[in-house]
């Protein structure tokens, strides 16, 4: 037991590990296909359009992944030079290796959003940089939903719409990071598309939640998708025929309205770990369940080792936080296997 790849592994780092189904594997294989870069993949161009119409914009684009669909909106919403308002825990921030930095030259500053997890329209003004000799001016806010750093929380619409609100005022543009937007979806019982209703541009990804095994789709505008698809040239993720990893993608669409069950696993997960002597884990609003073992005087570190070692793969977040991800391939079975497992390692670390 231990390795991620051992199969009695109950692997909860994320939930991108999942494995493509048969029937993606099955469209995988009898996908039409031609030359994408040349657009004349019809089951890319297929995706593209029923991913447009799942989030309400005019177009839509194929990318290999969430970072780069995050990254090619930074590059086209942006001028070399400008400000990029960013909540303090967001992915792009955290996890982007300083992308926006590297590839568009922009300048970040962050804002605090707190449980909220987006700025208020009251922040958004404060920190609202106006171009001026002096001043590079802010070019572009970017959002998150469901905030993953901040435990998957679905940020309800009203919220996302204040801020855009704001920035709309000031004449800036919002991008949406939706790596896990269905999520949040579901979660609130609001459709994805009233979600992103007053954004400029939307990422939302493909291989977590939904099950696909590539890609991630960037959307807005037919004029933003353009220069969008100039920049993924740049970038270097034009695809060729793209199509066989395309067509899981188009069946991962499918697999919406079962992020429920994650979200149910979540739970189940977060309050049997909670009851554990040493453990805390607040009631997850989506699929991201948080465990502080603090209590327990044990290290995130520590925690994600021992739980190697009992068949659990999970992911460190912070000194004492660390991070599991329900998703399709963990059955609720699989979730009572994984507390069983934790708890034998509470016990014998109180030993
Ligand atoms: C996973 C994730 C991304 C990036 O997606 P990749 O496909 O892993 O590059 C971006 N934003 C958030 C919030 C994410 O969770």
């Amino acid at each position: 037991m231990g390795r991620p790849s051992d199969p009695t592994m109950i692997d909860l780092r994320s939930d991108t590990v999942t494995k493509p189904s048969d029937r993606m594997r099955e469209a995988a294989r009898d996908a039409d296909v031609g030359d994408d870069v040349y657009r004349d993949d019809p089951t890319v161009n297929e995706l593209e359009r029923r991913a447009a119409e799942l989030v309400g914009t005019e177009a839509a684009l194929y990318v290999p992944s969430g970072t780069m669909g995050n990254q090619i909106a930074i590059r086209v919403h942006t001028d070399r030079g400008e400000e990029l308002l960013l909540e303090q825990e967001s992915h792009i921030h955290r996890w982007e290796v300083g992308g926006a930095a590297q590839l568009s030259a922009v300048q970040t500053r962050l804002v605090d959003a707190g449980d909220r997890c987006v700025p208020t329209p009251e922040q958004v003004w404060e920190a609202y940089v106006e171009e001026s000799l002096h001043r590079p001016g802010t070019g572009l806010l970017c959002l998150e939903n469901t905030h993953n750093y901040r435990g998957g929380i679905a940020v309800p619409k009203e919220f996302v719409d204040a801020a855009a609100e704001t920035a709309g005022e000031l004449g800036v543009p919002v991008h949406l990071d939706g790596a896990r937007l269905f999520n949040a979806g579901v979660a609130l019982d609001t459709p994805a598309d009233e979600l992103v209703e007053n954004v400029d541009s939307v990422m939302f990804c493909l291989s977590k939640g939904l099950g696909a095994p590539v890609g991630s789709m960037l959307a807005g505008s037919r004029e933003f998708i353009a220069e969008a698809r100039r920049i993924r040239k740049l970038f270097g993720g034009g695809m060729r025929q793209a199509g066989v990893i395309a067509a899981p993608g188009l069946v991962a669409l499918e697999n919406v309205d079962r992020l429920a069950d994650d979200h149910e696993n979540a739970r189940l997960l977060a309050s049997e770990l909670d009851d554990l002597e040493g453990l805390r884990s607040p009631e997850p609003e989506t699929n991201v369940v948080v465990v502080d073992s603090s209590e327990l005087g044990m290290t995130a570190e520590e925690f994600v080792a021992a739980c190697e070692n009992a068949g659990v793969g999970a992911g460190a977040f912070d000194e004492y936080t660390t991070r599991l991800c329900t998703h399709r391939d963990v059955s609720g079975a699989d979730i009572e296997a994984a507390v069983e497992r934790i708890e034998s390692i509470v016990e014998s670390f109180e030993a």
